[in-house]
């Protein structure tokens, strides 16, 4: 079945414009922020979020939080009781020692007390580059610390939803995992667009996912982006 679209070039942004401002209109944008953490707790919030529902992996930061007082206290603390700590989320055994592991090498490269607030002053790019270089540190961890803290970065953070909606949009391979995919959406946005916008983008593309372009059946026929959306176009038709 051949569908007639260009995902390319110019194309290729004005779609993902389009794409924006129909979403924007159905959520409600300017999103909300839903944090309000400062950036090295946020990346500690983020590595805890992996593969872990929202409600779980938020009892297991202020756990955390409540437990010890400072991040070098969690750091230097015994891992089975930040282990214990962090329960609620997905795998605390494997969790436990890389967040132990990347504080003690925030502590090597920066000194005490911690605090990642200098990311203020990068760029986006090198900031996200820094952060990457640290082991178990990846570009939706990177995106996480400078745009969801108080940092309000424009940075743009992909998560599954977002990843499988811009795949079924052809805004990207579907071959294209999550990791590498940051980039490519990221190139997609206005350079000039602030951190609100690029955020909104980000919220969008998730609130999407989750409920309308569903992971197992997609509900094209009330979706607002049907004549944008090569897969939903070829679902319409084939069914
Ligand atoms: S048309 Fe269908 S596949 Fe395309 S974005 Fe909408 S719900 Fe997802």
């Amino acid at each position: 079945m051949q569908l007639d679209f260009d995902l390319s070039g110019p194309a290729l942004q004005s779609r993902v414009l389009d794409i924006h401002q129909r979403l924007c209109v159905e959520y409600g944008c300017p999103i909300r922020y839903f944090s309000e953490l400062d950036s090295l707790s946020e990346l500690v919030s983020a590595l805890l979020s992996h593969r872990t529902k929202n409600r779980d992996s938020h009892r297991a930061f202020l756990q955390l939080r409540s437990q010890f007082e400072t991040w070098e206290a969690v750091r230097d603390a015994d891992p089975a009781a930040v282990e214990a700590a962090i329960a609620p989320c997905t795998w605390p055994e494997q969790k436990a020692p890389r967040l132990q592991a990347i504080l003690r090498e925030l502590t090597r490269r920066l000194g005490e007390p911690l605090s990642l607030d200098f990311l203020a002053d990068l760029s986006v790019v090198e900031a996200r580059a820094w952060l990457e270089e640290i082991p178990g540190i990846g570009p939706k961890t990177s995106a996480a610390v400078l745009s969801f803290s108080t940092l309000r970065r424009p940075a743009l953070a992909v998560d599954s939803h977002h990843h499988r909606v811009a795949q079924r949009l052809g805004l990207i391979p579907k071959t294209l995992a999550v990791g590498p995919a940051h980039a490519v959406l990221a190139a997609q946005l206005p350079p000039h667009w602030d951190a609100q916008q690029v955020y909104d983008n980000h919220e969008i593309l998730m609130l999407h996912g989750q409920r309308v372009c569903h992971y197992r059946k997609p509900s094209c026929d009330r979706c607002c982006l049907l004549d944008l959306c090569p897969s939903g176009q070829y679902r319409e038709q084939a069914s």
